[in-house]
């Protein structure tokens, strides 16, 4: 099959910051998240996230059917510089019908 590429840009919407599901955070993403927060890494991980189901790893805390944690109401993401690495690789390294149907993003394929 064709590669197809695409040039996607962002609205900022928020959008697939609302969508339901986990956003699962790695042991970089602890580091990151909590430094940019000015936190030591056990107080984000206490603070800010939970076990993922069957104790597969670290995911964001709060309501799994809500908006993420750190969707601000202006829209946008309160920690974007030290998002975790799933925020950083969507839609490049993965995509979720969910988000895709909410998504406004402009999206143009060559
Ligand atoms: S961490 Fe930021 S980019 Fe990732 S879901 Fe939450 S608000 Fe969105």
């Amino acid at each position: 099959m064709e590669a197809r590429a695409e040039s996607f840009v962002c609205r900022r919407c928020g959008a697939c910051c609302r969508v339901p599901g986990l956003v699962r955070v790695d042991e970089a993403d602890v580091s990151r998240l909590a430094a940019a927060l000015g936190m030591g890494e056990r107080d984000f991980v206490n603070a800010y996230t939970t076990l993922a189901p069957g104790r597969t790893g670290l995911a964001l805390a709060g309501d799994p059917e809500g908006p993420c944690v750190f969707l601000g109401a202006d829209n946008l993401c309160r920690v974007h510089a030290a998002r975790p690495r799933q925020c950083r690789e969507y839609p490049a390294r993965w995509r979720s019908a969910a988000i895709e149907a909410v998504c406004q993003a402009e999206r143009k394929r060559a």
